[in-house]
């Protein structure tokens, strides 16, 4: 089957949010500089580093982490999740070639998606951060329709927007659960975009280490009549 939608996660897969929450915290810390005296920042951002289990904690839960351990004063973790939600969507930072590889499916003429989980008013921002505000066909955000990857529900919704088939669609995703396990559970192709945080998945279509490889691979499918 001829690949006719490219659907993609947006955290750890177009945003680069590892180097995006590195700067962030660098730039959080210098924004509230009696917060964590008396220690020097590096450590505290390392350890933070740590504690963010690759962005898959809900920022409150982070933050209340973060004010425990270090022994903030009581409403720092509130004041912080305040500073992450107003700074860190114009922060961001795009993996490499994320606008080429926009602008190369479009040029073969395939629809494109987006599925993400989080907040629709954060992850829009993030959208606008990266200058991706306009590139898709759909943007299906969790808050807004009431149900997370890897629930199917939240593909279809996706495919219904796009009018496409799920076995005409990719879905390109980094998190091997919600994205890789998710999308072949709603009968789509999955690329995992490798992370050397998350074990790698079984059952995905196609493993790339940069977003480049996705032309490729869609336009192997083409040729191929479907993968094997
Ligand atoms: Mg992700």
């Amino acid at each position: 089957m001829k690949i006719r939608a490219v659907l993609f996660d947006l955290d750890g897969t177009l945003l680069d949010r590892r180097a995006t929450f590195r700067r962030h915290l660098e730039r959080q810390l210098a924004r509230h500089p009696g917060m964590f005296r008396p220690e020097p920042g590096s450590r505290y951002i390392r350890r933070l580093l740590e504690l963010d289990e690759n962005g898959s904690l809900d920022r409150a839960v982070f933050y209340d982490r973060a004010e425990a351990e270090f022994g903030l004063s009581p409403g720092s973790a509130a004041t912080l999740v305040e500073d992450f939600e107003r700074f860190f969507p114009e922060e961001c930072i795009p993996l490499p070639n994320v606008h080429e590889t926009v602008d190369v499916l479009r040029g073969l003429g395939l629809k494109l998606g987006l599925i993400t989980n989080g907040r629709g008013l954060i992850q829009r921002r993030k959208l606008r951060g990266l200058d991706l505000e306009t590139s898709f066909d759909s943007v299906v955000i969790s808050e807004e329709i009431g149900c997370r990857k890897p629930d199917p529900r939240i593909f279809s919704h996706a495919l219904a927007e796009l009018d496409e088939p799920a076995h005409a669609a990719v879905y390109v995703g980094d998190n091997p659960e919600p994205d890789v396990l998710g999308a072949k559970g709603a009968g789509l192709y999955s690329i995992w975009r490798r992370d050397d945080f998350w074990t790698e998945p079984d059952g995905a279509d196609h493993v790339i280490d940069d977003l480049a490889e996705v032309r490729t691979w869609v336009r192997r499918q083409g040729r191929r009549g479907g993968p094997t």
